[in-house]
């Protein structure tokens, strides 16, 4: 750090946001703490590891801390962009996330991770870093040259935080790099793509293992970035907790194999209440369900507490603590000094667990078990392709309907919609009776 931080410069900003939000009043406010912010935390079992989604509208935040106390937060929400909801501003940093980690008298994070640099992940961004001590800051590496993506960068600089991308290894995927973490937990960051086509594919995914429990966070990774990470992690994407990517968008993310691979018991959707995306998708919902998840969103149960022990789960919530009706219920809030000291424990869980890349030879197989099969595919299956929306893929149904079936790759150009273009991108990525068509 090049700045000292006092104490009472974030206590100053607390009173004051405090008293302004007394005088605006009412509902201007997403404003939330309470004691209880701080109870479900501190109140947990000795060698609980914690994972908050915290409810800061269209966006996501998410803090981690493990069982002795080493705080992650991965993304920080929206900055000061009207929120579609309650026709206010957001404000995630400095209304959300730093009043949640004070009231819980957290004044470090050890990680600061942001899955890619679009405003609801990083908007709260510059907040965060100024109010907080930073071991060190985590970026995508995608270049975005956007206001809230220059102003992530220029206060990490100016209080000398490290800022780290994830090297790139053979092509644009990572080897998997590992952040040992106390009691043995870890955290992985399994992928980013600095030169996705878009910046919500850029997404560094991270997955936590803590024992024998698992967390995955893809940020908004899209269908491209859900197939690589198949193809180069394979079966060691299935985790427990799932923050399903790009906000439960159908057209973009959790494409069938990924929700089948990753198999969580646990999805959670970070989600405004009211958002004019259509997200979360009730396709997305009925994806998961059906594979037996249990379903979360933040749009309506506020922030959602998942607690881990290394060798189970529990999940809390409290509909109370965040955006979606913190404005209903802006009075009586006071900042809460609740230190309870988590006791030592001998009989912390093990995570005996590496990550390892799937063999390249295996990797082919991987790739070609994921491609489409054009005869049999349901229309969700095929909008998972590139260049295939939803009324291309009811035309692809209806060709098959009429013609009973397609015989080679090139068949796909008499179907409404599709081009040689889009036929070249499909190399690869279709299958006929097995085999993937080139
Ligand atoms: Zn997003």
């Amino acid at each position: 750090m090049m700045f000292e931080r006092p104490a009472s410069k974030s206590v100053a900003l607390i009173v004051l946001v405090t008293l302004i939000s007394a005088i605006v009043g009412g509902g201007a406010a997403a404003y939330w703490w309470s004691e209880e912010c701080a109870f479900l935390l501190q109140e947990r079992k000795p060698h609980e590891m914690a994972i908050v989604f915290l409810d800061v509208g269209q966006g996501d935040a998410i803090f981690i801390q493990t069982a002795k106390q080493q705080n992650i937060l991965i993304d920080a929400g929206e900055g000061g962009r009207p929120d579609f909801a309650q026709a206010q501003s957001v404000y995630a940093g400095e209304r959300l996330i730093v009043p949640f980690l004070r009231c819980n008298n957290i004044n470090r994070l050890d990680y600061f991770i942001t899955s890619h640099p679009h405003s609801d992940h990083i908007g709260g961004g510059p907040e965060v870093i100024s109010s907080l001590e930073i071991g060190e800051l985590w970026i995508s590496g995608k270049d975005h040259p956007t206001s809230a993506n220059e102003a992530l960068l220029q206060e990490a600089e100016r209080w000398g935080v490290k800022v780290e991308a994830p090297q790139e290894v053979g092509g644009s995927l990572l080897p998997g790099t590992k952040i040992e973490l106390d009691c043995g937990a870890q955290l992985w960051l399994l992928y980013t793509n600095p030169d996705a086509e878009n910046v919500n594919d850029s997404s560094l995914v991270v997955k936590l293992r803590y024992g024998e429990t698992s967390a995955m966070f893809t940020g908004d990774l899209e269908f491209p970035g859900e197939e690589r990470l198949i193809i180069h992690w394979g079966e060691q994407l299935d985790v427990d907790i799932l923050k399903v990517g790009h906000h439960g968008s159908v057209r973009t993310s959790t494409s069938y194999p990924f929700a089948r691979i990753v198999s969580p018991e646990y999805s959670v959707f970070t989600v405004g209440a009211y958002n004019t995306y259509g997200h979360p998708s009730p396709e997305v919902i009925d994806r998961l369900r059906e594979l037996g998840s249990q379903i979360y969103r933040t749009d309506e149960e506020g922030t959602i507490f998942a607690f881990l022990d290394g060798e189970k789960i529990r999940i809390e919530n409290k509909t109370e603590l965040g955006v979606h009706l913190a404005a209903e219920r802006a009075s009586g809030v006071r900042p809460a000094d609740l230190s309870v000291a988590i006791p030592e424990r001998e009989d912390l869980p093990v995570t005996d667990f590496e990550l390892k890349p799937v063999p390249a030879a295996e990797r082919r197989q991987a790739r070609d078990r994921l491609a489409v099969d054009l005869n049999n595919a349901t229309s969700g299956e095929l909008q998972t392709l590139p260049g295939i929306g939803e009324s291309t893929a009811e035309n692809i149904i209806s060709y098959r309907d009429r013609r009973r079936r397609f015989r080679r790759l090139e068949d796909l150009e008499n179907v409404t919609g599709i081009g040689p273009a889009t036929v070249d991108r499909l190399r690869g990525k279709v299958k006929i009776d097995g085999e993937v068509l080139e």
